[in-house]
Protein backbone atom coordinates (compact mmCIF):
# COMPACT_ATOMS: atom_id res chain seq x y z
CA UNK A 1 0.00 0.00 0.00
CA UNK A 2 1.11 2.96 -0.23
CA UNK A 3 0.17 5.43 2.69
CA UNK A 4 -0.32 9.11 3.62
CA UNK A 5 0.57 9.46 7.27
CA UNK A 6 -1.14 12.41 8.44
CA UNK A 7 0.38 14.30 12.15
CA UNK A 8 -0.37 17.83 11.61
CA UNK A 9 1.78 18.89 15.26
CA UNK A 10 3.59 15.52 15.94
CA UNK A 11 6.42 15.56 13.50
CA UNK A 12 8.10 11.31 14.21
CA UNK A 13 11.37 13.53 13.89
CA UNK A 14 11.22 15.64 16.88
CA UNK A 15 12.92 15.81 20.27
CA UNK A 16 10.18 14.02 22.55
CA UNK A 17 9.38 15.12 25.70
CA UNK A 18 8.55 18.20 25.64
CA UNK A 19 5.05 20.10 26.38
CA UNK A 20 3.28 19.28 22.74
CA UNK A 21 5.91 15.77 21.66
CA UNK A 22 5.78 12.59 23.14
CA UNK A 23 3.72 9.32 22.21
CA UNK A 24 2.51 10.74 19.66
CA UNK A 25 5.73 11.48 17.81
CA UNK A 26 7.04 8.33 18.64
CA UNK A 27 3.92 6.03 17.41
CA UNK A 28 3.84 7.78 13.63
CA UNK A 29 8.14 6.89 13.70
CA UNK A 30 7.76 3.43 14.74
CA UNK A 31 4.22 2.56 13.22
CA UNK A 32 5.24 4.01 9.71
CA UNK A 33 8.83 2.42 10.19
CA UNK A 34 7.05 -0.85 10.49
CA UNK A 35 4.92 -0.52 7.76
CA UNK A 36 7.48 0.34 6.01
CA UNK A 37 9.65 -3.16 6.92
CA UNK A 38 6.54 -5.22 5.76
CA UNK A 39 6.67 -3.75 2.16
CA UNK A 40 4.68 -0.40 2.23
CA UNK A 41 5.25 3.06 0.74
CA UNK A 42 4.85 6.05 3.57
CA UNK A 43 4.73 9.21 3.01
CA UNK A 44 4.31 11.31 6.80
CA UNK A 45 2.29 14.44 5.80
CA UNK A 46 3.15 16.95 9.01
CA UNK A 47 3.36 20.84 9.24
CA UNK A 48 6.28 22.64 8.45
CA UNK A 49 7.10 24.40 11.28
CA UNK A 50 11.00 25.16 11.37
CA UNK A 51 12.79 27.38 8.34
CA UNK A 52 15.36 25.17 8.21
CA UNK A 53 13.15 22.25 7.43
CA UNK A 54 13.47 21.00 3.87
CA UNK A 55 10.27 20.25 1.96
CA UNK A 56 10.67 16.11 1.73
CA UNK A 57 13.34 14.40 4.29
CA UNK A 58 13.51 10.64 4.14
CA UNK A 59 13.47 9.52 7.98
CA UNK A 60 16.33 6.79 9.35
CA UNK A 61 13.21 4.45 9.23
CA UNK A 62 12.80 4.66 5.43
CA UNK A 63 9.63 6.37 5.40
CA UNK A 64 9.63 9.59 4.03
CA UNK A 65 8.64 13.24 5.59
CA UNK A 66 6.88 16.19 3.83
CA UNK A 67 6.87 19.06 6.04
CA UNK A 68 3.56 21.04 4.84
CA UNK A 69 3.97 24.77 4.73
CA UNK A 70 0.58 26.04 7.07
CA UNK A 71 0.88 28.99 9.46
CA UNK A 72 4.34 30.23 10.19
CA UNK A 73 7.45 28.18 10.11
CA UNK A 74 8.00 27.91 14.05
CA UNK A 75 7.27 26.36 16.96
CA UNK A 76 3.49 26.94 17.33
CA UNK A 77 1.51 25.01 20.22
CA UNK A 78 -0.87 22.42 19.06
CA UNK A 79 -3.52 24.15 20.39
CA UNK A 80 -3.45 27.42 18.48
CA UNK A 81 -3.19 25.15 14.90
CA UNK A 82 -6.61 24.78 14.56
CA UNK A 83 -7.12 27.95 12.15
CA UNK A 84 -3.96 26.51 9.96
CA UNK A 85 -5.82 23.72 9.01
CA UNK A 86 -7.53 24.23 5.98
CA UNK A 87 -4.11 25.73 4.56
CA UNK A 88 -3.05 22.17 5.66
CA UNK A 89 -5.61 20.38 3.92
CA UNK A 90 -5.29 22.40 0.59
CA UNK A 91 -1.71 22.07 0.38
CA UNK A 92 -1.84 18.27 1.12
CA UNK A 93 -4.40 17.84 -1.46
CA UNK A 94 -2.41 19.46 -4.51
CA UNK A 95 0.62 16.61 -3.25
CA UNK A 96 -2.26 13.73 -3.81
CA UNK A 97 -3.99 15.15 -6.74
CA UNK A 98 0.33 15.17 -8.06
CA UNK A 99 0.86 11.73 -6.59
CA UNK A 100 -1.94 9.48 -5.83
CA UNK A 101 -1.82 7.46 -2.26
CA UNK A 102 -3.75 4.03 -2.15
CA UNK A 103 -5.29 5.89 1.10
CA UNK A 104 -4.43 8.39 4.00
CA UNK A 105 -4.33 7.49 7.73
CA UNK A 106 -4.77 10.56 10.14
CA UNK A 107 -3.58 10.88 13.68
CA UNK A 108 -5.39 13.43 16.30
CA UNK A 109 -8.73 15.33 15.73
CA UNK A 110 -6.69 18.29 13.86
CA UNK A 111 -5.16 16.24 11.20
CA UNK A 112 -8.53 14.07 10.77
CA UNK A 113 -9.91 17.13 9.61
CA UNK A 114 -7.61 17.75 7.71
CA UNK A 115 -7.30 14.59 6.25
CA UNK A 116 -11.11 14.03 5.11
CA UNK A 117 -11.05 17.61 3.33
CA UNK A 118 -8.25 16.58 1.33
CA UNK A 119 -9.57 12.83 1.01
CA UNK A 120 -12.60 14.73 -0.68
CA UNK A 121 -10.70 16.63 -3.35
CA UNK A 122 -8.74 12.94 -4.34
CA UNK A 123 -11.72 9.90 -3.68
CA UNK A 124 -9.23 8.65 -1.07
CA UNK A 125 -10.39 5.83 1.49
CA UNK A 126 -8.75 7.38 4.92
CA UNK A 127 -8.53 5.82 8.50
CA UNK A 128 -9.08 7.60 11.99
CA UNK A 129 -6.37 7.38 15.25
CA UNK A 130 -7.61 9.89 17.81
CA UNK A 131 -4.32 9.33 20.34
CA UNK A 132 -6.46 11.68 22.53
CA UNK A 133 -10.14 12.88 23.16
CA UNK A 134 -11.58 16.55 23.34
CA UNK A 135 -14.37 14.69 25.58
CA UNK A 136 -11.88 13.20 27.77
CA UNK A 137 -9.54 16.12 28.19
CA UNK A 138 -12.57 18.41 28.86
CA UNK A 139 -13.84 16.04 31.83
CA UNK A 140 -10.77 15.79 33.20
CA UNK A 141 -9.26 19.59 32.97
CA UNK A 142 -12.69 21.59 32.67
CA UNK A 143 -12.23 24.67 32.27
CA UNK A 144 -8.32 24.52 31.87
CA UNK A 145 -8.56 22.49 28.86
CA UNK A 146 -6.65 25.13 25.92
CA UNK A 147 -8.43 23.29 23.31
CA UNK A 148 -10.34 24.94 20.85
CA UNK A 149 -13.91 25.32 20.89
CA UNK A 150 -15.51 23.06 18.74
CA UNK A 151 -13.33 19.71 19.27
CA UNK A 152 -15.76 17.88 20.49
CA UNK A 153 -18.09 18.16 17.59
CA UNK A 154 -15.52 17.79 15.12
CA UNK A 155 -14.54 15.02 16.76
CA UNK A 156 -18.23 13.21 16.62
CA UNK A 157 -18.29 13.90 12.62
CA UNK A 158 -14.78 12.67 12.41
CA UNK A 159 -16.16 8.78 13.84
CA UNK A 160 -19.23 9.35 11.44
CA UNK A 161 -17.07 10.29 8.59
CA UNK A 162 -14.04 7.52 8.97
CA UNK A 163 -13.93 4.71 6.89
CA UNK A 164 -12.27 2.67 9.94
CA UNK A 165 -11.59 3.95 13.12
CA UNK A 166 -8.54 2.63 14.90
CA UNK A 167 -8.65 3.40 18.66
CA UNK A 168 -5.86 2.11 21.20
CA UNK A 169 -7.38 0.10 23.70
CA UNK A 170 -10.97 -0.61 25.28
CA UNK A 171 -11.26 2.12 27.46
CA UNK A 172 -10.69 4.59 24.17
CA UNK A 173 -13.99 2.31 22.30
CA UNK A 174 -16.18 3.26 25.24
CA UNK A 175 -15.44 6.88 24.70
CA UNK A 176 -15.83 6.78 21.18
CA UNK A 177 -19.21 4.86 21.49
CA UNK A 178 -20.44 7.40 23.89
CA UNK A 179 -19.50 10.09 20.88
CA UNK A 180 -21.94 7.93 18.85
CA UNK A 181 -19.36 5.81 17.12
CA UNK A 182 -20.66 2.59 16.01
CA UNK A 183 -19.23 -0.44 17.83
CA UNK A 184 -18.46 -1.77 13.98
CA UNK A 185 -16.26 1.10 12.64
CA UNK A 186 -13.61 0.80 15.54
CA UNK A 187 -10.73 -1.28 15.62
CA UNK A 188 -8.63 -2.38 18.68
CA UNK A 189 -4.98 -1.76 17.55
CA UNK A 190 -2.48 -0.73 20.47
CA UNK A 191 0.31 1.25 20.64
CA UNK A 192 3.83 -0.77 20.27
CA UNK A 193 7.13 -0.90 22.06
CA UNK A 194 10.92 -1.26 20.05
CA UNK A 195 11.80 -4.20 22.31
CA UNK A 196 15.35 -4.22 20.61
CA UNK A 197 15.47 -0.61 21.72
CA UNK A 198 14.40 -1.70 25.55
CA UNK A 199 16.03 -4.55 26.57
CA UNK A 200 14.93 -6.65 29.31
CA UNK A 201 17.58 -6.69 32.01
CA UNK A 202 17.42 -7.51 35.41
CA UNK A 203 19.05 -6.52 38.90
CA UNK A 204 20.89 -9.01 41.38
CA UNK A 205 19.35 -7.03 43.99
CA UNK A 206 16.71 -4.86 43.66
CA UNK A 207 16.94 -1.30 45.09
CA UNK A 208 14.23 1.41 46.32
CA UNK A 209 14.50 3.58 43.17
CA UNK A 210 11.59 4.71 41.69
CA UNK A 211 11.17 6.28 38.16
CA UNK A 212 8.52 8.71 35.78
CA UNK A 213 8.82 9.53 32.24
CA UNK A 214 6.61 11.39 30.37
CA UNK A 215 6.06 14.95 29.15
CA UNK A 216 5.76 17.49 32.45
CA UNK A 217 2.28 18.10 32.40
CA UNK A 218 0.01 18.30 35.41
CA UNK A 219 -2.20 15.62 33.72
CA UNK A 220 0.23 13.03 34.11
CA UNK A 221 0.04 13.05 38.09
CA UNK A 222 3.61 13.63 39.01
CA UNK A 223 2.35 15.67 41.90
CA UNK A 224 0.71 12.56 43.12
CA UNK A 225 3.65 10.57 42.52
CA UNK A 226 5.76 12.92 44.77
CA UNK A 227 3.14 13.25 47.42
CA UNK A 228 3.43 9.31 47.51
CA UNK A 229 7.24 9.81 47.62
CA UNK A 230 6.85 11.65 50.89
CA UNK A 231 5.70 8.16 52.64
CA UNK A 232 8.38 5.66 51.54
CA UNK A 233 10.97 5.80 53.60
CA UNK A 234 14.57 5.80 51.69
CA UNK A 235 12.84 5.85 48.32
CA UNK A 236 14.26 8.27 45.21
CA UNK A 237 11.82 9.27 42.46
CA UNK A 238 13.92 10.34 39.52
CA UNK A 239 11.94 12.43 36.63
CA UNK A 240 12.58 12.17 32.72
CA UNK A 241 11.06 14.12 30.28
CA UNK A 242 10.15 18.19 30.02
CA UNK A 243 12.81 20.43 28.70
CA UNK A 244 16.28 20.24 28.26
CA UNK A 245 18.28 19.60 31.68
CA UNK A 246 19.74 23.58 31.29
CA UNK A 247 16.27 25.02 30.75
CA UNK A 248 15.07 22.99 34.14
CA UNK A 249 14.63 25.87 36.29
CA UNK A 250 12.62 27.81 34.52
CA UNK A 251 9.88 25.22 33.84
CA UNK A 252 6.52 25.87 35.47
CA UNK A 253 5.64 22.21 36.56
CA UNK A 254 9.29 21.39 37.64
CA UNK A 255 8.95 24.63 40.12
CA UNK A 256 5.22 23.38 41.04
CA UNK A 257 6.79 20.02 41.83
CA UNK A 258 10.03 21.26 43.52
CA UNK A 259 7.69 23.16 45.96
CA UNK A 260 5.69 20.55 46.59
CA UNK A 261 8.35 17.74 47.54
CA UNK A 262 10.01 20.89 49.80
CA UNK A 263 7.04 21.42 51.82
CA UNK A 264 6.50 17.27 52.11
CA UNK A 265 10.08 16.63 53.28
CA UNK A 266 11.28 14.65 50.29
CA UNK A 267 12.95 17.35 48.02
CA UNK A 268 16.50 15.73 48.34
CA UNK A 269 15.18 12.44 47.25
CA UNK A 270 13.49 13.80 43.37
CA UNK A 271 15.84 14.35 40.92
CA UNK A 272 14.81 15.46 37.73
CA UNK A 273 16.84 14.50 34.23
CA UNK A 274 15.00 16.94 31.89
CA UNK A 275 13.88 15.62 28.24
CA UNK A 276 15.96 12.47 27.95
CA UNK A 277 16.96 11.24 24.11
CA UNK A 278 15.45 8.12 22.90
CA UNK A 279 19.23 6.73 22.73
CA UNK A 280 19.62 7.52 26.62
CA UNK A 281 16.40 6.09 27.44
CA UNK A 282 16.68 2.31 28.02
CA UNK A 283 19.89 3.09 30.09
CA UNK A 284 17.73 5.67 32.40
CA UNK A 285 14.86 2.79 32.76
CA UNK A 286 17.40 -0.23 33.28
CA UNK A 287 18.72 1.97 36.18
CA UNK A 288 15.41 2.68 37.87
CA UNK A 289 13.58 -0.21 40.24
CA UNK A 290 9.85 0.11 39.45
CA UNK A 291 8.58 2.79 36.49
CA UNK A 292 5.85 4.97 38.46
CA UNK A 293 2.82 5.53 35.67
CA UNK A 294 -0.07 7.97 37.59
CA UNK A 295 -1.71 9.86 35.15
CA UNK A 296 -5.36 11.59 35.91
CA UNK A 297 -6.42 9.79 32.27
CA UNK A 298 -4.22 8.62 29.24
CA UNK A 299 -5.12 7.37 26.10
CA UNK A 300 -2.76 5.06 25.80
CA UNK A 301 0.67 5.14 27.41
CA UNK A 302 3.78 4.37 25.56
CA UNK A 303 5.79 4.31 28.40
CA UNK A 304 4.26 1.64 30.24
CA UNK A 305 5.12 -0.73 27.67
CA UNK A 306 8.82 0.58 27.76
CA UNK A 307 9.17 -0.15 31.33
CA UNK A 308 7.88 -3.45 30.59
CA UNK A 309 10.22 -4.16 27.72
CA UNK A 310 13.19 -3.23 30.33
CA UNK A 311 11.89 -5.49 32.86
CA UNK A 312 10.62 -3.16 35.15
CA UNK A 313 7.42 -3.35 36.89
CA UNK A 314 4.81 -0.53 36.23
CA UNK A 315 2.75 0.92 39.18
CA UNK A 316 0.46 2.64 38.00
CA UNK A 317 -3.42 4.46 37.81
CA UNK A 318 -6.35 2.45 36.42
CA UNK A 319 -6.96 4.49 33.73
CA UNK A 320 -6.60 4.31 29.66
CA UNK A 321 -4.30 2.21 27.74
CA UNK A 322 -3.00 1.18 31.04
CA UNK A 323 -6.02 -0.89 32.15
CA UNK A 324 -5.18 -2.92 28.90
CA UNK A 325 -1.66 -3.21 28.85
CA UNK A 326 -0.45 -4.00 32.86
CA UNK A 327 -1.46 -6.93 34.36
CA UNK A 328 -2.27 -5.76 38.17
CA UNK A 329 -0.96 -8.76 40.23
CA UNK A 330 1.44 -10.19 36.90
CA UNK A 331 3.13 -7.22 35.68
CA UNK A 332 2.37 -4.54 38.07
CA UNK A 333 -0.15 -2.80 40.33
CA UNK A 334 -3.11 -0.44 39.17
CA UNK A 335 -4.36 2.04 41.88
CA UNK A 336 -7.51 4.73 41.68
CA UNK A 337 -6.29 7.83 39.97
CA UNK A 338 -5.12 11.14 41.63
CA UNK A 339 -4.99 8.56 44.97
CA UNK A 340 -1.46 9.44 46.40
CA UNK A 341 -1.96 7.40 49.39
CA UNK A 342 -3.16 4.39 47.41
CA UNK A 343 0.22 4.83 45.08
CA UNK A 344 2.33 4.74 48.28
CA UNK A 345 1.07 1.93 49.43
CA UNK A 346 1.15 -0.55 46.68
CA UNK A 347 4.73 0.87 46.32
CA UNK A 348 6.09 0.48 49.95
CA UNK A 349 4.47 -3.25 49.78
CA UNK A 350 6.10 -3.92 46.47
CA UNK A 351 9.88 -2.12 47.25
CA UNK A 352 9.53 -4.53 50.66
CA UNK A 353 9.49 -7.75 47.75
CA UNK A 354 12.25 -7.89 45.28
CA UNK A 355 11.50 -11.41 44.82
CA UNK A 356 8.33 -10.09 43.83
CA UNK A 357 9.67 -7.19 41.91
CA UNK A 358 11.57 -9.43 39.56
CA UNK A 359 8.93 -11.33 39.05
CA UNK A 360 6.56 -8.82 37.37
CA UNK A 361 9.64 -7.69 35.66
CA UNK A 362 9.79 -10.71 34.42
CA UNK A 363 6.04 -11.57 33.14
CA UNK A 364 6.38 -7.58 31.63
CA UNK A 365 9.27 -8.37 29.67
CA UNK A 366 7.45 -11.02 27.98
CA UNK A 367 4.13 -9.82 27.60
CA UNK A 368 5.74 -6.86 25.89
CA UNK A 369 7.57 -9.36 23.35
CA UNK A 370 4.59 -11.75 23.03
CA UNK A 371 1.46 -8.65 22.04
CA UNK A 372 3.13 -5.12 21.70
CA UNK A 373 5.90 -5.23 19.20
CA UNK A 374 5.38 -2.58 16.78
CA UNK A 375 5.26 -5.25 14.15
CA UNK A 376 2.42 -6.67 15.80
CA UNK A 377 0.93 -3.39 15.18
CA UNK A 378 2.38 -2.98 11.66
CA UNK A 379 0.35 -6.29 11.03
CA UNK A 380 -2.93 -5.07 12.64
CA UNK A 381 -2.71 -1.75 11.24
CA UNK A 382 -2.21 -3.21 7.56
CA UNK A 383 -5.74 -6.14 8.33
CA UNK A 384 -7.67 -2.71 9.26
CA UNK A 385 -6.83 -0.82 6.59
CA UNK A 386 -6.44 -3.25 3.57
CA UNK A 387 -10.42 -3.93 3.44
CA UNK A 388 -10.49 0.36 2.33
CA UNK A 389 -8.72 -0.28 -0.94
CA UNK A 390 -11.59 -2.13 -2.22
CA UNK A 391 -13.95 0.12 -1.32
CA UNK A 392 -16.27 2.40 -3.65
CA UNK A 393 -14.45 5.35 -4.08
CA UNK A 394 -16.08 8.28 -2.44
CA UNK A 395 -17.41 11.08 -4.56
CA UNK A 396 -14.81 13.57 -5.50
CA UNK A 397 -15.45 17.31 -4.00
CA UNK A 398 -13.84 20.19 -6.01
N1 LIG B 1 9.91 10.31 26.19
C1 LIG B 1 11.27 10.36 25.87
N2 LIG B 1 12.06 11.19 26.59
C2 LIG B 1 11.60 11.94 27.61
C3 LIG B 1 10.22 11.84 27.95
C4 LIG B 1 9.40 11.02 27.21
O1 LIG B 1 11.75 9.69 24.96
O2 LIG B 1 12.36 12.65 28.23
C5 LIG B 1 9.05 9.40 25.40
C6 LIG B 1 8.61 8.17 26.19
O3 LIG B 1 9.67 7.26 26.28
C7 LIG B 1 7.44 7.69 25.35
C8 LIG B 1 6.82 9.00 24.88
O4 LIG B 1 7.83 10.02 25.02
O5 LIG B 1 7.88 6.94 24.24
C9 LIG B 1 5.62 9.38 25.72
O6 LIG B 1 4.54 8.61 25.31
P1 LIG B 1 3.27 8.29 26.22
O7 LIG B 1 2.30 7.57 25.34
O8 LIG B 1 3.67 7.57 27.45
O9 LIG B 1 2.71 9.71 26.65
P2 LIG B 1 2.22 11.00 25.81
O10 LIG B 1 3.39 11.90 25.69
O11 LIG B 1 1.74 10.53 24.47
O12 LIG B 1 1.13 11.62 26.63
Amino acid sequence: MKIAMVSEHANPLAVVGGVDAGGQNVHVDALSTALVARGHEVTVFTRRDSTSAPTRVLAPGGYEVHHVPAGPPADVPKDELWQHMPAFASRMAEVWQRERYDLAHAHFWMSGSATRAAARRVGLPWAMTFHALGSVKRRHQAGRDTSPPGRIDVERGLCATADVVIATCRDEVRELMALGMPRSKARIIPCGVDVRRFPATEHSVPGRRLLAVGRLVERKGLADAVTALAQIPDATLTVAGGPSADALELDPEVQRVRALARGLGCEDRLDFLGAVGRDRLPEVMSAADIVVVAPWYEPFGIVPLEAMSSGRPVVGTAVGGLLDTVVPGRTGELVAPRDPDALAAVLRQLLDDPRRIRRYGRAGAQRARSLYTWDHVARATEDALAPLLSRVPQEVTP
